[in-house]
């Protein structure tokens, strides 16, 4: 004989949570906030989202991970770079949504993903990925840093003959680049003389 399998009498009035209860733990209150990562990856980019309700706990859990995350994945990419500061600033924005919210108190006879709230973590200032928020300044130095490397600016030339050659000014020379530009034209007003140099004009001066 079979023994009858065990059931629960009140399995059958479980239900998932409702338009106002946390939809991982089910607590309430619960807002209705969607927060939002982003992820460049050079020529591709992928927009995530995740959708509340959400108790205050798991609210926060939810902000500061798609935050974090974003902060160092968002940035690498030319639209994902502009993208990514607006992801940023509109989960701060709705994050106020959540963090106002009482504290969560559990609602019974639900099936829910999580049996207890999810823990929000350290807030987002006390985690590494807030070191992100350096990746702009840094791609843009870095980006500056390869322009300027196409410049001769500050460097001198030693004039042998006709020929000027491009030195640097510890060496013996004669003149100094004052700037680099694209035609003579656009030389500096105190510019006396200019030399052409790999593709671009070197303006010159006594030195
Ligand atoms: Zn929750």
């Amino acid at each position: 004989m079979q023994p009858t399998p065990s059931v629960d009498p009140d399995a059958s009035d479980l239900r998932p949570p409702g338009p106002d209860e946390c939809r991982f733990c089910g607590a309430r209150p619960a807002a209705k906030v969607t927060f939002r990562g982003h992820q460049g990856m050079i020529l591709i980019m992928r927009f995530l989202h995740t959708d509340g309700p959400f108790c205050r706990d798991c609210g926060l859990a939810v902000f500061r991970s798609m935050t974090a995350k974003t902060l160092y994945q968002g940035w690498w990419g030319y639209a994902s770079f502009l993208i990514t500061p607006g992801i940023v600033l509109l989960n701060l924005f709705r994050r106020s949504r959540v963090a106002r919210l009482e504290e969560p108190y559990a609602t019974p006879g639900l099936i829910t993903p999580q049996s207890r709230p999810l823990d929000p973590g350290k807030p987002l200032y006390q985690r590494p990925a807030i070191l992100g928020l350096l990746l702009p300044v840094a791609l843009v130095a870095a980006f500056v840093a390869v322009v300027a490397s196409d410049s001769q600016t500050g460097e001198c030339v030693r004039v042998s003959g006709s020929r000027g050659t491009v030195v640097s000014c510890s060496q013996s020379h004669q003149q100094k680049v004052i700037a680099t530009v694209e035609r003579d034209s656009d030389c500096p007003a105190d510019a006396e003389g200019y030399m052409e140099y790999n593709g671009k004009v070197l303006c010159t001066r006594a030195d």
